[in-house]
């Protein structure tokens, strides 16, 4: 593998073992199955609950009659981009929509371990999957490559279900509407925007913290985080900080 010679090498480097501890380690593999096996053995629980919900745009609604849902990102969470991220490094080169819409035509994701059990699993309970996206796609065309690549790895859905990004990246109204339909009973993301909605002022460290402690006790029982250590909100909100990165090391 030939980093970039010039700039950020220290970064292609911090880059290339997060991609490589995603795609070869055990460890990585551990975490996303013992997270979806969590979730899998809580969801019969979840589901006779009638006031059970994972959403906070559904809480003080009226949810005992609405059927189940889970409700679950896909990029990182069911879907495994790495090697999109590789063929980042091989090429020398960093994120950009062109080649990240390329990558998607292309069809080739992966899935999580431990991601499409769980949706089976869920499946046969009777519970819904409903899946909340950043990626533009076309949930009712059978062309659409992120319905075609769902199919693929015989992942269930219905494509009502499918939301896909429609106009701001913020999940929080789609999560509401899918509220009005189902019971959302669990949310699976890589990303603490899958879970929660970040005014500007609050998406700090600080405010990101305080909202997370806020929730530390859905944390394995309705809300269930998959690990992603290549790119995330986490990182952007280090770099808008205006500081450098090293700053924030404790030591
Ligand atoms: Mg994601």
């Amino acid at each position: 593998m030939v980093l970039c010679a010039t700039g950020a090498a220290a970064q292609d480097s911090s880059f290339l073992d997060a991609t490589l501890w995603v795609q070869t380690s055990v460890e990585y593999r551990a975490v996303a199955k013992q997270t979806y096996r969590a979730a899998g053995a809580n969801l019969v629980r979840a589901v006779r609950d009638p006031q059970w919900t994972a959403a906070l745009e559904q809480e003080g609604t009226a949810m005992a009659t609405l059927p189940p849902a889970v409700v679950l990102d896909l990029d990182e969470t069911v879907l495994d981009n790495s090697a999109y991220q590789a063929q980042l490094i091989g090429a020398g080169k960093t994120f950009s929509d062109e080649t990240w819409q390329a990558w998607v035509k292309e069809g080739r994701a992966g899935t999580v371990p431990g991601a499409v059990e769980f949706l089976k699993t869920a499946a046969a309970l009777g519970v819904e999957a409903v899946f909340i996206t950043n990626r533009v796609c076309d949930a009712a065309s059978l062309e659409d490559a992120t319905v075609r690549v769902l199919q693929l790895h015989g992942i269930p859905f219905q494509p009502a279900n499918l939301m896909c990004k429609a106009g701001g990246s913020d999940k929080s109204a789609r999560r509401k509407a899918a509220a009005a339909k189902y019971r959302l009973v669990m949310l699976f993301g890589d990303d603490f925007r899958d879970f929660v909605s970040l005014p500007k002022e609050r998406d700090t460290l600080e405010g990101r913290l305080e909202m997370a402690v806020a929730r530390d006790y859905w944390l394995g029982e309705r809300w269930f985080v998959l690990a992603n250590p290549m790119y995330g909100s986490w990182e952007s909100t280090l770099s808008r900080s205006g500081r450098a990165k090293t700053e924030f090391l404790r030591k």
